[in-house]
């Protein structure tokens, strides 16, 4: 157990949900002086003083810097020696974290220092962390006191039950998402997955220029969810890489056979996010597609989101300029809803702004909107940059958009995204 303890606690550091003890150690410091120095920073304890002992209310962890700790139950009205702790040991973390009394005693054997880190320090921390580690954490502290139990009473004992940080709600949430977790990794093999497309229309004549594909889950117990429900949790887990290939194939795939029905050259919009760019086999399996599939690449624009520009782990420069040498377009979509720094517009090399549908939306009432948009639309075209308008849910802003030379746009009130066979309908 202690083992499984010591995972989960590398895992937590590695993910940046647990700070290192160098860290702990910092923070102590840094909260003496802003609280004035109402929780000392370190304890000297002498050689057999007793640190605490088994049983008493726990408010805080102990991390040793000097000296040598000697942490010791008692079983049957023995004393059992279960570890010595050295320089660069914590302890007492176990009860600081889950609020239970002590379950053991800490002896010093030596003079020794220690650094105390405040059960807020602990419990902050993951109050923070992602819902699925907290449970994990749960879990595991939750079989741990079992476990401790059943060595020192046997099947008779009490248990020691956690405290509220750990609320039913806040499990059931995680519960909930690592789930959905499980069967996502499932949908693609199952073949749950589905694209529907939203059309894309020419403002000025109301035809048909092309599409947005916008994921769907067709889930066997829970119906349709929606991207917003599973796009992070694909992102969390990388299984957007697979899944945003899948799209892609599919979408030029389906590109293909719109063209059969369609009078003009259409574009084909593909959403992908940040983590699909950071993986290296990314762009070269883009052009792997474009080429088995024989698109027209100029007529493939990938749909990026501002945060993908900021993520530099992604590399935005070099990835925009990759697709920009296999022919496909770029666009920025939802803009106006992240920074929107316009230095973005000025490095990268995008073809096409996406207006935010919440510009849209409240465009009619507010004239501060409304300028916004007709702003972005102005130093869009100025930058040769072509604008789509998202969500136009009704012809006023339909007329307003078109009036302020707004070439494109989709919405509602024009189609939602339809299946495959429903769109090609609309063509
Ligand atoms: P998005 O790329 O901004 O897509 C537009 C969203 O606005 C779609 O929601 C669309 O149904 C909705 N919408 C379109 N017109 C209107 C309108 O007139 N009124 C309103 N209220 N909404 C409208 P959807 O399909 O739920 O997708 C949500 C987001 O999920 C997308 O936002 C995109 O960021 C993400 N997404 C969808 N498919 C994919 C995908 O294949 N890969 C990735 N990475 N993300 C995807
Ligand atoms: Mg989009
Ligand atoms: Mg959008």
């Amino acid at each position: 157990m202690r083992r499984i303890i010591k995972v989960f606690w590398e895992a937590m550091k590695r993910h940046g949900y647990a700070s290192t003890r160098e860290d702990e150690q910092r923070s102590i410091q840094a909260m003496d002086e802003k609280t004035g120095a109402t929780v000392p920073a370190r304890e000297q304890y002498s050689a057999e003083e007793v640190i605490f002992r088994e049983g008493e209310p726990a408010n805080c962890a102990y991390v040793v810097e000097s000296g040598l700790v000697e942490i010791s139950t008692s079983v049957g009205g023995e004393r059992r020696v279960l570890t010595a702790l050295g320089p660069g040991n914590m302890f007492g973390e176990l009860a600081a974290l889950d609020g239970t009394p002590r379950s053991a005693t800490a002896t010093a054997t030596t003079d020794t220092t220690l650094t105390l880190i405040v059960d807020d320090q602990l419990r902050s921390r993951v109050e923070a962390a992602e819902p699925v580690l907290r449970l994990l954490l749960q879990v595991i502290l939750k079989r741990f006191r079992r476990e401790q139990n059943l060595f020192r009473h046997g099947h008779t004992g009490r248990t020691l039950e956690p405290n509220s940080l750990f609320a039913p709600p806040t499990s059931k949430g995680a519960v909930d998402k690592i789930t959905l977790e499980s069967d996502l990794r499932e949908a693609l093999i199952r073949n749950e997955l589905a694209l529907h497309y939203q059309p894309i229309l020419d403002l000025s004549n109301s035809t048909i220029t092309g599409f947005e594909a916008l994921l769907r889950w067709q889930h066997t117990k829970l119906g349709t969810i929606a991207p917003q429900k599973f796009i992070g949790i694909a992102e969390e887990t990388a299984l957007i890489v697979p899944i945003g290939q899948w799209v892609l194939e599919k979408a030029c795939r389906d590109l293909l056979c719109f063209e059969k029905y369609a009078a003009n050259d259409l574009t084909m919009c593909v959403n992908v996010s940040g983590r699909q760019f950071a993986e290296p086999a990314f762009l070269p399996e883009i052009a792997d597609i474009v080429n088995r599939t024989g698109i027209n690449p100029a007529q493939l624009e990938l749909e990026i989101t501002e945060g993908v520009l900021m993520d530099h782990r992604s590399a935005p420069l070099r990835w925009i300029e990759q697709c920009k040498q296999l022919g496909i377009r770029v666009a920025l979509d939802d803009f106006g809803t992240g920074f929107s720094s316009l230095s973005y517009l000025a490095s990268f090399d995008i073809d096409t702004l996406k207006i935010d549908r919440s510009f849209v939306a409240a465009m009619e009432n507010d004239p501060r909107s409304l300028k916004i948009v007709r702003a972005i639309s102005q130093l869009a075209h100025s930058l040769g940059l072509d604008v789509i308008a998202e969500g136009i849910e009704n012809s006023a802003q339909h007329q307003l958009l078109a009036g302020m030379g707004v070439e494109s746009g989709q919405g509602f009130l024009f189609s939602r995204a339809q299946p495959f066979d429903d769109a090609v309908e609309l063509l």
